[in-house]
């Protein structure tokens, strides 16, 4: 590709950031990083009503923490700003009235009763449903009379009828045609004066120089309408690419019903923003081989509009979460130490002062028991406190373990001998302890691990003792032995 690509992510602030609409911007940003070309942020806020300033922030928020940093627009500026709708109604005045001198557009008076009188005989002829164009044989004076009554009207495209059909070739669904008799006479700007979202997207697009439209395929029946308004204003049309829709597990589209639909709530469940960008880019699209785990340069590397999938694509937790424990696994104890230390200071026993070295450790263990970063409160907290409560099951069957005070006892004393207090030298001490007392060493593991945690599962035994210190070992387990062991 020889242009220079310039791609924009659209949103409008009425909600959070959705996974759609996050997946949307992902394509976009891939395409650009890919041809390093321009990737564009613009608000589309002209709906006063539904429009909120704190839905912009968390849109932003959430990009920003997919790693998705656009090369224009809020915050950021840029030649082509502003790049908030609302601030750009001068522009679209300006080629209103350019639009007007050159009798391209035309001022229609009919109220919703007549267009309705006009709607319902098409029905009942069977006709299409369009606007008659009543108003665009207005006289000049007549409609100069009008507007100085003050009489309420919109503005309307003189729609091109000389050809057929408006077809377009689709970068992603091939061909698309469709018959220009379903185009009429487009409002361009509302009675309140604020322009409809077609026509100011066509303006944003041409002013801010874009490329390529790479939206969800939602926008399908838009598109039509806005080849019209370029070829009426006798301007270049970008190349367009609908993406496939994201599915619920029951292949309708998805809603809340299906679960968590915010970008911001999958970071607050505790999912790692790289996993959720391969899981996102692999929504409508794969790299052509079986490969799934696909670091964000390979993404971009990868990246191509023609192999996006044509048909919807299932959004399935289970398979974010299995990605997000891999992506979990392979950090380092330092990144995973920060990672989850929004969840670490959520737990009560959490002791601030921790030093920073252990707690990595301790973290560390965790690493690959964990689908979700949140995981980390329920399965650390017993490091930070000596264990109340045990696992009915393990302290049942630990109880009828015969000797078990003398083992606990012994086992107390040979931890405290180790000078070295670390893994190998732990697991020789238990493994000797077991073969002394004739007992299988999973027999002194279960106990030990329910002693000091009062739990029959946690991370590898003698590295977690190692952790833990000998000196809170050893008080565990004489607490143990002392509530239980009599
Ligand atoms: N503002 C539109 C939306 O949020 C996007 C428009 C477009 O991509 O053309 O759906």
């Amino acid at each position: 590709m020889t242009e220079k690509i310039r791609v924009r992510f659209a949103p409008s602030p009425t909600g959070n950031l959705h996974v759609g609409g996050a997946r949307t911007a992902l394509f976009n940003w891939l395409f650009a990083r890919k041809h390093k070309g321009t990737f564009v942020l613009r608000i589309e806020d002209t709906d006063a009503e539904r429009s909120k300033k704190e839905y912009t922030q968390a849109i932003l928020d959430g990009l920003r923490w997919l790693g998705m940093d656009w090369d224009e627009g809020p915050d950021v500026g840029g030649s082509f700003g502003p790049y908030f709708q609302t601030e750009r109604l001068s522009i679209y005045r300006e080629v209103i009235e350019k639009l007007l001198k050159e009798k391209k557009i035309y001022h229609c008076f009919c109220s919703s009763e007549e267009l309705e009188t006009i709607r319902s005989k098409q029905s009942e002829e069977k006709t299409a449903i369009r606007y008659n164009g009543r108003c665009r044989s207005l006289s000049q004076s007549e409609v100069e009379a009008r507007l100085a009554r003050n009489e309420k009207h919109v503005l309307r495209l003189k729609s091109d009828s000389s050809c057929e059909n408006i077809e377009w070739n689709d970068l992603t669904k091939g061909k698309l045609t469709f018959s220009s008799e379903l185009v009429d006479d487009l409002v361009i700007l509302k009675s309140d004066g604020m322009p409809t979202y077609n026509f100011a997207v066509v303006i944003d697009d041409l002013r801010m120089e874009i490329t390529h439209v790479i939206r969800g395929e939602d926008h399908i029946s838009n598109t039509p309408k806005q080849i019209m308004i370029y070829k009426v204003m006798g301007e270049k049309v970008p190349q367009f690419a609908h993406i496939p829709m994201i599915l619920g597990s029951d292949r309708t589209r998805m809603s809340k019903r299906h679960g968590a639909t915010s970008v911001v709530d999958y970071r607050e469940l505790g999912f790692d923003s790289e996993a959720f960008v391969n899981y996102l880019a692999l929504l409508g699209w794969s790299p052509g081989n079986s490969r799934e785990i696909l670091s964000r340069s390979e993404l971009i590397s990868e990246f191509d509009l023609s192999r996006v999938s044509t048909h919807g694509a299932i959004f399935d937790v289970e398979k974010l979460k299995w990605m997000n424990a891999d992506y979990i696994k392979r950090n380092s104890s330092a990144d995973l130490l920060q990672k989850v230390t929004p969840w670490l200071k959520q737990i009560q026993e959490f002791p601030g002062n921790y030093d920073k070295e252990g707690l990595e450790k301790m973290v560390f263990l965790f690493r690959e028991r964990m689908q979700t970063y949140n995981e980390i409160s329920d399965q650390i907290k017993w490091f930070f406190s000596n264990p109340e409560t045990f696992d009915e099951k393990a302290l049942t069957k630990n109880m009828s373990l015969p000797g078990i005070h003398e083992i606990c006892q012994t086992l107390t004393e040979e931890l405290q001998k180790i000078e070295v207090f670390n893994e190998e030298q732990i697991e020789k001490t238990i493994r000797g302890l077991a073969e002394s007392l004739k007992r299988k060493p999973g027999e002194i593991i279960g106990l030990c691990r329910l002693a000091i945690s009062g739990r029959s599962a946690t991370p590898g035994l003698f590295e977690s003792l190692a952790v833990l210190g000998k000196q809170k070992t050893a008080e565990r387990l004489k607490s143990f032995s002392a509530k239980f062991c009599k």
